[in-house]
């Protein structure tokens, strides 16, 4: 059976976004793969985080996967932590990475725009090879993600094939897979840029556990573009994104959704797409809040996935180092 492997950073509240470009998507491909889903507590380190605030988000993480939908019957579930194999991965990876490609990565240049790029940390830079790491070492065929993620899947394959060249086949070159919806939701206050949870801004992203009151607010408010039409065009990106949110959570083709409001204003559009998202995080957000409830039964859930999950990183970290020269 092939392997699938993806993540998400506990780095703030998980948004619609994730969950319509990846966790959704997990879910709905776990029965034909051994999966792999991680909650990445070693890429969230690559800017600040408080401590306090971190462990929490880190047990939500894993409540929504699992209320999502993620089976642990037919899922492992873990923190990237708590398989020390992926840091070492990293670092043999790290010597065969070239600083001129992990430059040219536009989310480190983006994210270390915001802090000053002098200051951004060492890991910010390093983030794409601890990611490839991740899936290297359970030698994935395939990778869930949102389109922003592209260009380190990219850079992924071409790690994993400079390996194999230099040492000789070890690593299998992962493919990624990317929705044809809800693969790069945009900010609801600013079409232009990525919905991101961790973004200072509240209003710009609806969290899957943000209560319903809420996330009807959230979308009310969520910047329109000039004239009346609900229709999906270059020159109205805030539409667009709200059609293609409404597309992605109910799975109707975004033409139907148009002809559906054709001659209806904006209002009577986002009343209703806000009641869809209503209806499409209901049922997790329950189930997350009962699951935050028993701290105790996540994390032991959490742990028993990374006894499991050890046991396929660590031969092929071996397998690694044999081939280096490190036996
Ligand atoms: P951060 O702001 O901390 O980077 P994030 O919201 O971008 O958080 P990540 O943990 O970086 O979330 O990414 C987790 C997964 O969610 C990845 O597969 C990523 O491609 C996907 N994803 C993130 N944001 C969006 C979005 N706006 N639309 C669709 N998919 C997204
Ligand atoms: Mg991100």
């Amino acid at each position: 059976r092939q392997r699938v492997f993806s993540g998400i950073q506990p780095s703030g509240n998980l948004t619609i976004g994730n969950y319509l470009g990846a966790l959704k998507n997990w879910v709905a491909i776990q029965d034909d793969y051994e999966n792999y889903f991680c909650v990445v507590d070693l890429h969230v380190l690559t800017v600040p985080q408080d401590p306090k605030v971190l462990r929490q988000k880190i047990r939500e993480a894993a409540a929504i996967y699992f209320a999502s939908g993620i089976d642990p019957e037919k899922s492992v579930v873990f923190r990237q932590s708590r398989v020390s194999e992926h840091a070492e991965l990293a670092w043999l990876l790290n010597c065969i990475a070239k600083v001129g490609e992990l430059s040219r990565m536009t989310q480190f240049k983006d994210k270390a725009q915001k802090g000053g790029a002098d200051s951004a940390s060492g890991g910010l830079f390093d983030y794409p090879v601890l990611q490839a790491a991740d899936v290297l070492l359970y030698n994935a065929h395939l990778v869930p993600v949102g389109e922003d993620q592209r260009q380190h899947l990219e850079l992924m394959r071409t790690l994993a094939r400079r390996f194999n060249n230099l040492y000789g086949e070890t690593f299998v070159v992962p493919e990624i897979f990317v929705p044809k919806s809800g693969a790069r939701v945009m900010a609801l206050d600013d079409p232009t840029s990525k919905m991101s949870k961790s973004s200072s801004a509240p209003g710009s992203y609806v969290a899957i556990l943000d209560d319903p009151d809420t996330v009807r607010r959230k979308i009310r408010r969520a910047k329109t573009d000039s004239g009346s039409e609900i229709t999906a065009s270059p020159d109205k990106p805030a539409i667009t994104n709200l059609l293609d949110v409404y597309a992605a959570a109910t799975g109707r083709p975004v033409s139907e959704i148009e002809a559906r409001y054709e001659g209806k204003g904006y209002g009577d559009f986002k009343k209703d797409l806000g009641e869809v998202v209503v209806e499409t995080l209901a049922p997790i957000r329950e189930r997350a809040l009962e699951l935050l409830d028993d701290p105790k039964e996540l994390d032991d859930l959490l742990e028993s996935g990374a006894e499991r999950a050890r046991k396929v990183a660590r031969p092929t970290l071996r397998y690694a180092w044999t081939r280096m020269g490190l036996d």
